[in-house]
C-alpha cells in the first residue's frame, strides 16, 4: 500500500512538473509564431508634459492576443521570450512596429511626439543596443530624436564601459534614453554619473503610496530632486488620480503617465487621441481632463 501511495505520489509530483513544463513549452511553441500570425500589436499610453498639459510622447508596450489564451500579458510572456532566445525577434518585431508608427505620425504633420519602446537586458546579451537601434532607425527612416529607450537599473549593471560606450553612440545621434522602473533596481546610484540618461522614470510603486505613506511621499520628492540636479527630466508612471497629479505637480514633477490621463491604447486611438487636441487640465481645482475640441 505504502508502495502504491508513494508511487502515485511520484506520478502526480511528475505530472505537475511535466503541466509546467509543457505549459512553457507551448507558450514558447505559440510565441514563437506569433509575430508572424499577426498575434502581436503595440499599444500607446500618452506621457503628458506637466507644464503645458499636452501630450509630448507615448510608450509603446506589448499585447499577444493567443486565440485560446485570450491576451497574455508581457509581464507573463516576456520572460519566456527571454529564456528561449525569441526576446530577439520579438524585439526586433517591437522596434520596427514603433519606428514605422512614429514616422507615420511624424509624416502626417501630427503634433511631435516620441515614441520609447522598452528594452530587455537578457536580449543585451545577445546583441549590440547601439548597432540594432542605429540599423532599424535607417530602415524606418524614423528622426532618431523621436525614438525613446526605456532601459532598467539592471541592464546598465551588466557591463558599464561597453554600455557607456553604447550610450555615447545613441545620444550622439540623439536617440532619447530613459532609466525605467527607477529606485527599484539594487545598482548604486553612482552610475548616474557616468550615463547621459535624459529621463528617470519615479517607478510606479512609489506613486501609488504617495498619498498615503510619507515614506514614499518622500522617495518620490527625493528622486525628482536627484533628476533636476544631475540636469535629467523626471516622469511619474502608474498615475491615476488629480491627487497623485496635484502632488507631482507642486513637487515639480515634469512629465506623468497613467491611466489618469490615458490607458494604453491602439495605434489608431492614439492618433485619434492626438488629433482630439485633448489635454491634461492644469487648474487648481483640477478635475480630470478635458478634450479641447470636445462636441459636448
Ligand atoms: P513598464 O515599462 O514599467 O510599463 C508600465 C506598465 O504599467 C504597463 O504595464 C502599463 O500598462 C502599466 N500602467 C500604466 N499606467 C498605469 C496606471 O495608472 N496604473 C497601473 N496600475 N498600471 C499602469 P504592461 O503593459 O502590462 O507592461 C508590463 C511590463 O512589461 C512593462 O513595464 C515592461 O517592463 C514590459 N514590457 C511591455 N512591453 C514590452 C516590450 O515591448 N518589450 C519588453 N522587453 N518589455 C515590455
Ligand atoms: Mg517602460
Ligand atoms: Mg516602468
Ligand atoms: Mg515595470
Amino acid at each position: 500500500r505504502a508502495k502504491v501511495l508513494g508511487r502515485s505520489t511520484y506520478v502526480g509530483f511528475t505530472q505537475a512538473m511535466n503541466q509546467e513544463t509543457r505549459q512553457r513549452v507551448d507558450l514558447e511553441t505559440q510565441l514563437r509564431g506569433a509575430a508572424a500570425a499577426g498575434q502581436l500589436q503595440l499599444l500607446y499610453q500618452p506621457k503628458v508634459s506637466l507644464a503645458t498639459g499636452a501630450i509630448v510622447g507615448c510608450e509603446a508596450l506589448l499585447r499577444w492576443h493567443h486565440p485560446l489564451l485570450g491576451t497574455v500579458s508581457p509581464a507573463r510572456f516576456i520572460p519566456v521570450a527571454e529564456d528561449s532566445g525569441l526576446i530577439v525577434p520579438i524585439s526586433d518585431w517591437v522596434l520596427r512596429t514603433a519606428c514605422l508608427q512614429a514616422r507615420a505620425w511624424a509624416d502626417a504633420g501630427l503634433q511631435r511626439t516620441t515614441v520609447a519602446v522598452n528594452i530587455s537586458a537578457r536580449q543585451l546579451l545577445q546583441q549590440d543596443l547601439a548597432a540594432w537601434t542605429l540599423g532599424m532607425l535607417q530602415e524606418t527612416g524614423l528622426a532618431p530624436g523621436l525614438l525613446e529607450l526605456e532601459l532598467t537599473e539592471s541592464l546598465i549593471a551588466q557591463d558599464v564601459e561597453k554600455m557607456i560606450a553604447t550610450f555615447e553612440r545613441l545620444k550622439q545621434v540623439g536617440v532619447r534614453l530613459s532609466i525605467d522602473d527607477f529606485g527599484t533596481g539594487y545598482s548604486s546610484l553612482s552610475y548616474l554619473k557616468h550615463f547621459r540618461v535624459d529621463t528617470l522614470k519615479i517607478d510606479q510603486s512609489f506613486v501609488r503610496n504617495m498619498l498615503t505613506q510619507s515614506e514614499d511621499e518622500t522617495i518620490v520628492r527625493a528622486v525628482i530632486a536627484l533628476a533636476h540636479n544631475l540636469k535629467f527630466k523626471v516622469i511619474a508612471e502608474g498615475v491615476e488620480t488629480a491627487e497623485h497629479c496635484q502632488l507631482l505637480r507642486a513637487h515639480g514633477c515634469d512629465e506623468i503617465q497613467g491611466y489618469y490621463f490615458g490607458k494604453p491604447v491602439p495605434a489608431a486611438e492614439f492618433e485619434a487621441l492626438l488629433r482630439s487636441g485633448k489635454c491634461l487640465s492644469l487648474a487648481e481645482e483640477a478635475s480630470p481632463v478635458h478634450a479641447l475640441d470636445d462636441e459636448s
